[in-house]
């Protein structure tokens, strides 16, 4: 496996392989590895000739005050993880040569950002849409993979996929959990003993919710209020947001009706956890 900084050094290596006729698989990660990227990287792996890993902590999707400086880093770790799963190349730009000065191209895809995440971190998903869209240039991938995990994430990149007629064909990978259900994160390396015991409520709130579908209970408040009980019976944890709505536009629902997502948002101490789940299928 080759580690590349530099943005020319990756715009030749793709080049030289689609010349060669073989096809590129890129998968977006900010690092610090876990089952979640590795479950991607293997799922590009068998998509694709070849298959670039992005390691990028993209400075333009924090906001201020935001974790920007403490995300937790461990390059020799993830380079090592990464060639095991069969990765050909990890790309890990600067952020001076990723926004050099005078930088000011942006890319929103508008409706899409405004609620769930967008509307606690305002401009992160114009950060994350223009870094995407910087990598796909950079990398010319035929395939990139996301994980569920970051739902609207993955709703605004097939967006602007569509939107501007990037010629990718873009891939969900289901969010992989810890045994307790919690799903996999960078960020739960934040978490002290006891929050760790709280992230939990996230995932059970969520299948106590798909229970009350299961069982005919239809009113999005009462499924949320359920939700919100649940996860403030545990210690230190605040709501950021809890969303009930259609998973294709991101628009809320009253009721459960047809494919119904629920996704949510929680401060556990000073750590903002997200997860979600697709109530009906
Ligand atoms: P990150 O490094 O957190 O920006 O994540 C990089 C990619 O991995 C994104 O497409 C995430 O959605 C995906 N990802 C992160 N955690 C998980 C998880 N637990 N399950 C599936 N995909 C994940």
């Amino acid at each position: 496996m080759e580690t590349i900084n530099s943005i020319s050094n990756m715009t030749e290596l793709s080049a030289n392989w689609r010349r060669e006729g073989l096809s590129i698989a890129l998968v977006p990660t900010m690092g610090y590895f876990h089952e979640g990227h590795l479950a991607l990287m293997r799922m590009a792996r068998t998509e694709a000739d070849r298959v670039v890993v992005s390691l990028f902590v993209n400075p333009s999707q924090f906001g201020p005050g935001e974790d920007l400086e403490r995300y937790p880093r461990d390059l020799e770790r993830d380079a090592r993880l990464a060639r095991d799963q069969g990765v050909d190349c990890l790309f890990c730009p600067s952020a001076e040569e990723m926004y050099l000065p005078g930088f000011q191209t942006w890319i929103s895809v508008e409706r899409l950002s405004q609620g769930l995440c967008g509307a606690s971190r305002p401009g992160h998903f114009r950060g994350v849409a223009t870094v995407v869209a910087k990598l796909f240039n950079i990398t010319c991938p035929d395939i990139a993979v996301f994980g569920q995990k970051d739902f609207q994430q993955l709703r605004i990149i097939q967006r602007m996929v569509k939107d501007l007629n990037m010629p990718i064909d873009i891939m969900a990978h289901p969010i992989v959990r810890e045994p307790d259900g919690l799903a996999m994160s960078s960020r739960n390396s934040y978490l002290s003993k006891e929050e760790r015991r709280s992230a939990v409520s996230l995932y059970q709130a969520l299948m106590r919710a798909k229970e009350m579908v299961a069982d005919g209970i239809r009113s999005g408040q009462d499924i949320i209020q359920a939700v919100r009980e649940h996860i403030l019976s545990y210690a230190n944890t605040e709501i950021d947001y809890i969303f009930l709505g259609d998973p294709e536009e991101l628009k809320e629902y009253r009721e459960v009706h047809g494919k119904t997502l629920l996704a949510l948002a929680v401060w556990v101490g000073e750590t903002r956890l997200i997860d979600n789940m697709l109530l009906v299928q």
